[in-house]
């Protein structure tokens, strides 16, 4: 598995983590072999871009057999730990943003928040889990250039107006909590995670990959 990271296209790279969650919770129910068109539809990524994504890092799934889950996830474990360390900001600390913010990826180093912003002057110059909690209004004077990621965990009625500013900001990912759709321009990357999406699709996994 001697592959050349600089060969990978970006857009392909940028995939390899939606791939890698989708894989792992494969591994975890115990699936050895996964074909393009299950993935296609679990990551909602056409079939033929997966095909080609997958063979750049040699993996070539065999017809009728598809791919081999434990091959794939070692080779993203490989390529994802490489990355490099992200400061990470978080908006909105209410319920959601309270737990992410007690949690904060502790047992993944590349990844860290190191502020949060909230209007609630009752949270505004408090800490939790260590993160120092600003007021909204000073977003653009506390964030900088080592701030590339956003959570977003605000109520989704202000959503589009803060991730403007987090992008203004300079922002380029933004993860993004609430059931609002973001517009943003096309150099910023937003993924978007509903959890009611997510527990619906666990149910969809349950019925049909049963364990
Ligand atoms: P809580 O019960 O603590 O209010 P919640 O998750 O139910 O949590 P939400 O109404 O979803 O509450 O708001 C989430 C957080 O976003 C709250 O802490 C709220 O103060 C904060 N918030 C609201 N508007 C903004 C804004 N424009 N910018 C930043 N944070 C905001």
């Amino acid at each position: 598995m001697n592959i050349d990271q600089t060969k990978i296209p970006q857009a392909t790279a940028k995939r390899l983590p939606l791939y890698y969650r989708f894989l792992e919770n494969l591994q975890a129910s115990g699936k050895q072999r996964v074909s393009s068109s299950e993935l296609s539809e679990a990551v909602k990524v056409d079939s033929a871009t997966i095909r080609r994504d997958f063979s750049y890092f040699g993996a070539l799934g065999k017809k009728g057999y598809g791919y081999n889950v434990n091959y794939l996830l070692s080779f993203f474990r490989k390529t994802l730990d490489q990355d490099e360390v992200t400061n990470v900001a978080l908006i909105g600390v209410g319920n959601l943003g309270t737990a992410f913010l007690n949690y904060n990826f502790s047992k993944n180093n590349s990844t860290r928040i190191e502020v949060a912003f909230d209007v609630d002057q009752n949270k505004v110059g408090t800490e939790l889990g260590s993160v120092p909690i600003h007021h909204l209004d000073d977003l653009e004077k506390i964030l900088d250039d080592s701030v590339s990621v956003a959570i977003l965990t605000v109520p989704s009625s202000v959503a589009q107006n803060v991730a403007d500013r987090l992008v203004a900001s300079g922002i380029k990912g933004i993860l993004n909590f609430t059931p609002a759709r973001l517009s943003v321009p096309q150099n910023v990357r937003v993924h978007h995670i509903d959890l009611s999406v997510e527990l619906q699709s666990l149910v969809y996994f349950l019925k049909h990959y049963p364990m």
